[in-house]
């Protein structure tokens, strides 16, 4: 109580120091968040804007797929304005069940790059994450140095990832449909089966516990998993993190696989224009930091720094695949791993 009294009181404050602002009754009023973060960081991010802005933010956190599958279920009635989440695969089923309206913003047009846009532009991605290829240096020489090379049959029995449902395998399949075709796209994955060291099970964490446990020479995993093993301590990962070697693929080609944390603007916002502030807000310098280091992910916006465990990975040329395609290509990707029995 004391709190919201106190909130209450310096947001007359700052708007009466701003003097520009209408409808006091209402303040600036609210900004209803669907969102499947989860970081300690967010905390800062929120109440940052609320700050700044004197726009009270209302969170609603859960899976991605369960908020998609409330906003349907809500439909007209949703009091949702923003749907925050990653992976944009997951943000494109969102996308197909007609939840998002276009985002008209020429601040984000400029700061956004054009591949992480939706073609529409209704979501856009604000941090990225890379797949990369980890490996025990103490195993493996030759780590491969492209997604080709995880089917090149040198690597029998010593490759693994998780499962195939997941949407970041699916996504990583979706590019390769895009830039290779769908039929050399399913020997790639079919060669990829075929050098697992055991059945695709847990996360992308589990992978690089695979390579300290010795189950695994050479794993899949995004590379925020990596970056948090280095700046926290991950059971099984972060004591033993120095046997891990890392490559970003397709330096010589295509550039490495890429996926965002994206966020779109809801069909029917009651608060659209607090959404959009909210949305310009999130390209910002200081959000950008929060957003991205939030996840040990990467700032999106030029200029931003990275955090100190992800500038540990170094540098590196990212795939300029426009990321609506990885939604696009979803279901083909699945179709490639149900047909060659990839669980
Ligand atoms: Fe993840």
């Amino acid at each position: 109580m004391t709190n919201t009294r106190h909130f209450a009181t310096l947001l007359l404050a700052s708007t009466m120091a701003v003097g520009s602002l209408v409808a006091p009754a209402q303040a600036n009023g609210e900004l209803n968040l669907y969102s499947s973060r989860h970081y300690d960081t967010d905390e800062r991010l929120y109440s940052d804007f609320e700050q700044e802005t004197g726009i009270k933010i209302n969170r609603i956190e859960g899976k991605a797929d369960e908020l998609i599958e409330r906003l349907k279920s809500e439909g007209d009635l949703s009091a949702a304005d923003v749907l925050l989440t990653v992976d944009a695969g997951r943000i494109w089923r969102a996308q197909e069940a007609d939840l998002f309206q276009p985002i008209e913003s020429e601040l984000l047009e400029e700061k956004i790059p054009a591949e992480l846009q939706q073609r529409d532009n209704l979501w856009m991605g604000f941090s990225t994450r890379a797949r990369m290829i980890f490996y025990a240096k103490d195993r493996v020489s030759e780590p491969p140095q492209t997604y080709a090379a995880l089917a090149d049959p040198q690597y029998k029995g010593k490759v693994c990832a998780r499962s195939s449902s997941n949407i970041y395998m699916l996504s990583l399949l979706a590019s390769q449909i895009a830039h290779n075709g769908e039929s050399a796209a399913k020997n790639w994955a079919k060669g990829l089966l075929d050098n697992f060291a055991r059945d695709p099970q847990g996360g992308d964490t589990d992978q690089l516990r695979g390579l300290v446990s010795g189950e695994c020479d050479i794993v899949v995993s995004n590379s925020y998993y990596f970056a948090r093993a280095i700046r926290a301590d991950v059971d099984g990962v972060s004591a033993d993190i120095d046997q891990i070697g890392w490559v970003f693929p397709d330096q010589e080609g295509n550039g490495a696989h890429i996926n965002v944390s994206a966020a779109g603007i809801l069909k029917n916002a009651p608060n659209k224009d607090n959404a959009l502030k909210f949305l310009e807000y999130l390209a910002s310098d200081s959000a950008q930091n929060y957003f991205a280091s939030g996840n040990d992910e990467f700032p999106v916006v030029e200029g931003v720094g990275r955090s100190a465990s992800v500038s540990q990975l170094g540098s590196f040329m990212a795939d300029e695949l426009n990321l609506s395609v990885l939604g696009e290509n979803q279901a083909k990707a699945q179709e490639i791993y149900n047909a060659i029995g990839y669980k």
